[in-house]
């Protein structure tokens, strides 16, 4: 095991303490057991809840936003200094090749920056009014926000949603997923650290039917931010709309990159490949369809076909191009999608270079129609199939046919082309020759239909983890 801490604790108002029961961590790689972390329970969630409105009644709700912003400062330089720790240990953990689990500590680091220093630059507005009135706006804290984090980008998700729910002065309690604690628990004692007041972020790992169900029910919560399956988020939501709670909602996608026969190949093609089966295609914003002009298509899946000739699957610590899979369930469930692929071609496939984990070999399927079912649904696993076209609104008719829309990119050199599909196509993202630019923390993030609703990242998740008070003073 590489945790250099009690795995078993969880941390309610500032005190890491054991719970009853508890579950086992699996490294992905091996399938073996590596360690235990607490199964947390709907006592231990109620308890969090209050030592979480203790915090907002106490000290932390005291605080200047430019105090708050210091401490989460703080806490991304701590994260940096503890890269390598970080990453062994989501490797281990979630089977993320090593160079990818560094990626997202950095990335952690860099959204509690970020939120640190835009802590203190939300502020309301004055509004011209009726003569004698002085009318103005207050951003406030929702109170206690509820963080339900999945397994695939724990690190980076928990820094987008809790860090901008800190900045904002809002008391958090987050629930890892059962798969993926590790990095949430050493996030919490690197936060205590540095600082972040009892109460302030609480971490009580468990089971979602169970510590996830009763955080999302919970009275006294006022804010959740889910990040998970389209299932699982309606359920979010039901439980939500009980006590009338908002929540934003980050439920994945069938995203596609579009390459016009125009598009510059040499830039496409490390996109078109690496924005599929990064993190083995476990990634909400995974380009896992890829519609292609007809003039162009076999060159394009020659190209792609080649690069996954060399991919490599083997164990995280190895950091070859993908690991394996969260778990045999996940990988089930992909093999369960390449099983009902037999009238597609597979193109390629990589290597998998391990045994004994959850490898699934990176596979490239071709001759699929836009509406055939492995270009409708989120597989989460190593897949893509390429889709040809012939024409523009053929090609964003296709692209706009699934019930998500979350992330969108285009290869064209046709300038008035790129405006008209930034325009068209339903994403809460568009990537202009590119995809992902490089996963800026700046960059508004969210989906429309079934991808979810809300915005994370950037200064949006400020006013998402923030309400509006309209104060009118009369003076006459
Ligand atoms: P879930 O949506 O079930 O899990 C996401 C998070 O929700 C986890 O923390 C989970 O906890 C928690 N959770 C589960 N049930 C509840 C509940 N009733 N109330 C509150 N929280 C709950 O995803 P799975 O892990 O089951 O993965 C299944 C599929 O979901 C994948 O194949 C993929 O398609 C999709 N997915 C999408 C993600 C994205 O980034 N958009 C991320 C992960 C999965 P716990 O894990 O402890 O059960």
């Amino acid at each position: 095991m590489t945790a250099w801490f009690d795995t078993e604790e969880m941390l309610i108002d500032g005190v890491w303490r054991r719970g009853g029961a508890t579950l086992p961590v699996e490294d992905p790689s091996t399938g073996q057991t590596i360690g235990r972390i607490a199964r947390g329970t709907a006592g231990d969630i109620d308890a969090a809840v209050t030592a979480a409105q203790a915090a907002l009644d106490g000290p932390w709700g005291r605080m200047t936003a430019l105090e708050r912003g210091r401490i989460l400062a703080r806490m991304g330089q701590m994260v940096l200094a503890r890269v390598d720790d970080l990453a062994l240990l989501e490797a281990t953990d979630v089977g993320k090749p090593l160079t990818q689990a560094r990626a997202d500590a950095v990335a952690l680091a860099r959204y509690l920056e970020f939120y640190g220093g835009a802590a203190d630059k939300v502020h309301g507005t004055t509004i011209p009014y009726l003569d004698g009135y002085t009318v103005y706006t207050l951003r406030q804290p929702h109170g206690v926000t509820g963080h339900i984090v999945p397994w695939n980008y724990p690190m980076q998700i928990i820094g987008r949603s809790v860090g901008a729910a800190l900045a904002m002065g809002n008391a958090g309690v987050l629930k890892p997923a059962e798969e993926a604690c590790l990095t949430a628990l050493a996030f919490a004692r690197i936060a205590q650290e540095a600082g972040l007041p009892a109460g302030a972020l609480n971490v009580v790992p468990g089971l979602g039917d169970e510590a996830g169900a009763a955080l999302t029910a919970h009275p006294g919560v006022h804010h959740i931010s889910f990040t998970g399956s389209v299932a699982t988020g309606v359920r979010v939501q039901q439980a939500a709309a009980t006590n009338v709670v908002p929540v934003t909602l980050e439920l994945g996608g069938k995203s596609p990159q579009l390459v016009f026969d125009d598009a510059d190949l040499e830039e496409a093609l490390p996109f078109l490949v690496n924005a599929g089966i990064q993190n083995a295609g476990q990634t909400c914003s995974a380009a896992s369809r890829i519609l292609v002009h007809a003039d162009i298509h076999d060159a394009v899946v020659s190209r792609m076909a080649a690069r996954y000739r060399d991919l490599r699957v083997g164990p995280a610590q190895e950091d070859l191009d993908l690991g394996p899979l969260i778990s045999a369930r996940q990988r089930e469930i992909v093999e369960g999608f390449l099983a009902r692929a037999g009238d597609l071609t597979v193109a390629a496939e990589g290597q998998v270079a391990g045994t004994g984990g959850h490898f699934v070999a990176p596979t490239l399927l071709t001759g699929a129609t836009g509406d055939h079912p492995l270009a409708r649904a989120e597989i989460f696993g190593p897949v893509q199939v390429v889709i040809p076209f012939t024409s523009e609104e053929e090609a964003v008719a296709i692209a706009n046919g699934t019930d998500y829309g979350l992330v969108a990119g285009v290869w064209t050199r046709d300038g008035a082309r790129q405006m008209r599909l930034a325009r068209d196509l339903r994403a809460g993202q568009v990537f202009l020759n590119n995809y992902g630019a490089g996963g800026g923390v700046e960059l508004p993030f969210g989906g429309v239909g079934k991808s979810g609703h809300g915005r994370e990242k950037g200064f949006e998740a400020l006013y998402g983890f923030s309400q509006l008070k309209t104060v009118a003073a009369h003076h006459g």
